[in-house]
Protein backbone atom coordinates (compact mmCIF):
# COMPACT_ATOMS: atom_id res chain seq x y z
CA UNK A 1 0.00 0.00 0.00
CA UNK A 2 1.15 3.27 -1.13
CA UNK A 3 2.06 5.53 2.15
CA UNK A 4 -0.08 8.62 2.74
CA UNK A 5 1.30 11.64 0.75
CA UNK A 6 1.21 15.16 1.90
CA UNK A 7 -1.39 17.20 0.49
CA UNK A 8 1.06 19.82 -0.70
CA UNK A 9 1.62 17.56 -3.44
CA UNK A 10 -1.29 17.41 -5.06
CA UNK A 11 -1.35 21.19 -7.27
CA UNK A 12 -4.60 21.84 -8.68
CA UNK A 13 -5.71 24.20 -11.46
CA UNK A 14 -8.12 25.51 -13.55
CA UNK A 15 -6.70 22.83 -15.95
CA UNK A 16 -6.27 19.69 -14.23
CA UNK A 17 -9.27 20.68 -11.16
CA UNK A 18 -11.67 18.00 -13.55
CA UNK A 19 -9.08 15.21 -13.41
CA UNK A 20 -8.83 15.55 -9.97
CA UNK A 21 -12.48 15.39 -9.26
CA UNK A 22 -12.74 12.20 -11.54
CA UNK A 23 -10.07 10.37 -9.70
CA UNK A 24 -12.14 11.14 -6.80
CA UNK A 25 -15.27 9.88 -7.86
CA UNK A 26 -13.66 6.58 -9.28
CA UNK A 27 -13.02 7.96 -12.91
CA UNK A 28 -10.01 8.27 -14.94
CA UNK A 29 -10.98 11.31 -17.29
CA UNK A 30 -8.59 12.88 -19.93
CA UNK A 31 -9.25 15.42 -22.47
CA UNK A 32 -10.33 15.30 -26.31
CA UNK A 33 -9.57 17.74 -28.63
CA UNK A 34 -12.61 19.01 -30.59
CA UNK A 35 -11.10 20.32 -33.71
CA UNK A 36 -8.79 17.56 -34.60
CA UNK A 37 -10.22 14.23 -32.33
CA UNK A 38 -7.28 13.37 -30.91
CA UNK A 39 -7.30 12.42 -26.98
CA UNK A 40 -5.06 14.64 -24.76
CA UNK A 41 -3.13 13.55 -21.47
CA UNK A 42 -2.10 15.66 -18.94
CA UNK A 43 -4.78 17.70 -18.72
CA UNK A 44 -3.85 21.33 -20.59
CA UNK A 45 -5.93 24.11 -21.95
CA UNK A 46 -4.34 24.17 -25.74
CA UNK A 47 -4.42 20.85 -27.43
CA UNK A 48 -0.92 19.83 -28.36
CA UNK A 49 -1.65 18.44 -31.99
CA UNK A 50 -3.48 21.44 -33.40
CA UNK A 51 -3.16 23.94 -31.03
CA UNK A 52 -7.29 24.42 -30.53
CA UNK A 53 -8.46 25.28 -27.17
CA UNK A 54 -11.54 23.44 -27.61
CA UNK A 55 -10.92 20.73 -25.39
CA UNK A 56 -13.48 18.59 -23.45
CA UNK A 57 -13.47 16.01 -21.03
CA UNK A 58 -14.30 12.10 -21.37
CA UNK A 59 -13.93 9.46 -18.88
CA UNK A 60 -11.50 7.21 -21.00
CA UNK A 61 -11.95 3.35 -20.48
CA UNK A 62 -9.02 3.36 -17.74
CA UNK A 63 -7.56 0.30 -20.30
CA UNK A 64 -4.22 0.35 -21.53
CA UNK A 65 -0.89 -1.71 -21.89
CA UNK A 66 2.48 -1.31 -20.42
CA UNK A 67 4.61 0.83 -23.27
CA UNK A 68 7.69 0.64 -20.68
CA UNK A 69 8.43 0.40 -17.07
CA UNK A 70 11.25 0.00 -14.16
CA UNK A 71 11.81 -0.96 -11.25
CA UNK A 72 12.42 1.60 -8.28
CA UNK A 73 15.20 0.45 -5.79
CA UNK A 74 15.77 4.24 -3.73
CA UNK A 75 13.48 7.28 -3.28
CA UNK A 76 13.14 9.61 -1.24
CA UNK A 77 10.59 11.52 1.02
CA UNK A 78 7.21 10.59 0.98
CA UNK A 79 7.84 7.31 -1.24
CA UNK A 80 11.11 6.14 0.40
CA UNK A 81 9.15 3.26 2.49
CA UNK A 82 7.33 1.92 -0.78
CA UNK A 83 10.38 0.95 -2.34
CA UNK A 84 10.82 -1.58 -4.26
CA UNK A 85 8.00 0.14 -6.62
CA UNK A 86 6.96 -0.25 -10.09
CA UNK A 87 6.76 2.89 -12.20
CA UNK A 88 5.76 2.47 -15.78
CA UNK A 89 4.48 4.56 -18.76
CA UNK A 90 1.13 2.85 -19.61
CA UNK A 91 -0.71 4.15 -23.01
CA UNK A 92 -4.54 4.02 -22.55
CA UNK A 93 -6.57 2.65 -25.16
CA UNK A 94 -7.61 6.49 -26.67
CA UNK A 95 -3.63 6.40 -27.17
CA UNK A 96 -2.23 8.70 -24.38
CA UNK A 97 0.37 7.68 -22.03
CA UNK A 98 0.45 8.60 -18.63
CA UNK A 99 2.99 7.67 -16.09
CA UNK A 100 1.86 5.57 -12.82
CA UNK A 101 2.32 2.81 -10.96
CA UNK A 102 2.14 -1.28 -12.02
CA UNK A 103 0.62 -2.59 -8.24
CA UNK A 104 -0.20 -5.68 -7.08
CA UNK A 105 1.71 -8.15 -9.79
CA UNK A 106 4.52 -10.44 -9.27
CA UNK A 107 7.60 -8.11 -10.70
CA UNK A 108 8.62 -11.27 -12.74
CA UNK A 109 5.26 -11.35 -14.86
CA UNK A 110 5.53 -7.63 -16.77
CA UNK A 111 6.33 -7.00 -19.67
CA UNK A 112 5.99 -4.70 -22.04
CA UNK A 113 2.32 -4.67 -24.12
CA UNK A 114 0.91 -6.44 -21.14
CA UNK A 115 -2.73 -5.44 -20.55
CA UNK A 116 -3.57 -3.09 -17.50
CA UNK A 117 -6.51 -1.30 -16.14
CA UNK A 118 -6.98 1.47 -13.74
CA UNK A 119 -7.09 0.98 -10.13
CA UNK A 120 -7.50 3.76 -7.67
CA UNK A 121 -5.72 4.54 -4.83
CA UNK A 122 -6.26 7.10 -1.54
CA UNK A 123 -3.01 8.37 -1.07
CA UNK A 124 -4.53 10.92 1.77
CA UNK A 125 -6.73 12.81 2.21
CA UNK A 126 -9.20 13.91 -0.70
CA UNK A 127 -6.29 12.69 -2.99
CA UNK A 128 -6.67 9.28 -5.00
CA UNK A 129 -4.36 8.87 -7.72
CA UNK A 130 -4.63 6.61 -10.88
CA UNK A 131 -2.46 2.74 -10.52
CA UNK A 132 -2.61 0.22 -12.95
CA UNK A 133 -3.11 -3.42 -12.25
CA UNK A 134 -2.13 -6.47 -15.22
CA UNK A 135 -5.46 -7.68 -16.62
CA UNK A 136 -5.45 -11.25 -15.48
CA UNK A 137 -4.77 -13.73 -18.27
CA UNK A 138 -6.73 -16.62 -18.89
CA UNK A 139 -4.95 -19.86 -19.31
CA UNK A 140 -5.77 -22.53 -22.05
ZN1 LIG B 1 -6.43 19.14 -31.65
Amino acid sequence: MPRQLPASMLQQDSDSRPYWEGLAQGELRIQRCSSCSKAVFYPRSICPHCFSDQLTWMVASGKGTIYTYTVAHQAFGAFAEDVPFVIALVELEEGVRMMTRIIGADRDTLAVGKGVHVTFESVGEDMTLPYFSLIEETRS
